[in-house]
């Protein structure tokens, strides 16, 4: 008996294998060319300034709005991207529209004073020949002073191909832009290295802030992720706020920038738009 439900167990994980390998390939074959067939859209969400709630700037998140799945998430899409390649153009197109949109969003609210967006850039994109060239024609097309853009590269990713990617993350810290460590703490960083990175950024993964609320140990934790941060010179930020009690003890942290759903969602283009207005109406009135 116990070998036959065995069997059926083994019969039902391949079975669940078997649609997911099939869900896999469906995504795989409809993402070609996505960006050509204009399925992709970027939503922002904001990252705000741990003590006086200012919008500091907003990262762009991509959805796939698939033609009969409807918007599809990132974690759905992007490691199969990533597995065939699509990421790359897929990578250059979100690019390209964030920094038309902050154009948008600079020409119509006048330049606000550092308002900046984060990108976030997968491996194959760093590792792409002509990365550099890329991201300053970009820049230089769309008039963005170069320090208004950050990429998102996550802790991994500049460990894994330490050697490969420094001279690459030099040469686009010398163009100017922003470089930020996403879900710190979740990969492993060697000091010594982190501390020679050109990376003006940390930020804290949200796993720390979940756990924060209920462990003192965890919240230990991210204090001292965040003082290891500034002691490197870097600005930190923690992503995945969902309670204002995370926000009082990021506060009490000194951790510089919180994003999270409690402060705001990723939103359309549009709604951004509004809380731009809505700030620079309390500058004005400040
Ligand atoms: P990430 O860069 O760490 O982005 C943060 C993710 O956490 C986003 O999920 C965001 O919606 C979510 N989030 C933000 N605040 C909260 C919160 O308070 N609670 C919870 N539970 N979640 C929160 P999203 O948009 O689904 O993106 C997931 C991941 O997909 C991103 O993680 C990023 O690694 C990747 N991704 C998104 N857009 C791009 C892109 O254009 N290119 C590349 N290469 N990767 C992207
Ligand atoms: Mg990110
Ligand atoms: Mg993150
Ligand atoms: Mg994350």
């Amino acid at each position: 008996v116990a070998k036959e439900r065995g069997g059926a167990r083994v019969q039902c994980f391949d079975a669940a294998l078997r649609t997911r390998l099939l869900e896999r390939i469906s995504i795989a074959h409809d993402l070609r060319d996505c960006e050509l067939r204009g399925e992709l859209r970027v939503q922002y969400q904001p990252f705000f300034s741990t003590n006086g709630r200012a919008l500091v700037g907003v990262e762009a998140l991509v959805r796939w709005d698939h033609p009969t799945r409807g918007l599809v998430s990132p974690g759905e899409f992007i490691p199969v991207a990533e597995e065939t390649g699509f990421i790359v153009p897929i990578g250059t197109w979100v690019l390209e529209e964030s920094l038309r949109q902050l154009r948008c969003w600079l020409d119509e609210l006048g330049d606000q004073d550092g308002f900046s967006i984060a990108v976030n850039l997968s491996s194959l994109q760093l590792q792409s020949p002509g990365i550099v060239t890329l991201v300053e024609e970009m820049l230089r097309r769309h008039r963005i002073p170069p320090h208004l853009l950050a990429l998102e590269l996550t802790e991994s990713m500049v460990m894994n191909d330490a050697e490969t990617s420094s001279g690459t993350l030099y040469q686009l810290r010398d163009l100017g832009v922003a470089l930020a460590i996403d879900d710190f703490g979740t990969g492993y960083s060697s000091l010594a290295y982190l501390r020679q990175l050109p990376v003006n950024l940390l930020k804290i993964d949200r796993s720390f802030i979940d756990a924060m609320t209920d462990s003192a140990r965890d919240r230990r934790v991210v204090a001292v992720i965040s003082s290891l941060g500034h002691e490197l010179g870097m600005k930190t930020i923690a992503e995945g706020i969902e309670t204002e009690m995370q926000l009082e003890l990021l506060r009490g942290m000194r951790c510089d920038l919180v994003q999270g759903f409690h402060l705001m969602r990723p939103s359309s283009p549009e709604v951004i738009t509004e809380q731009l207005a809505l700030a620079h109406q309390h500058q004005m009135q400040a």
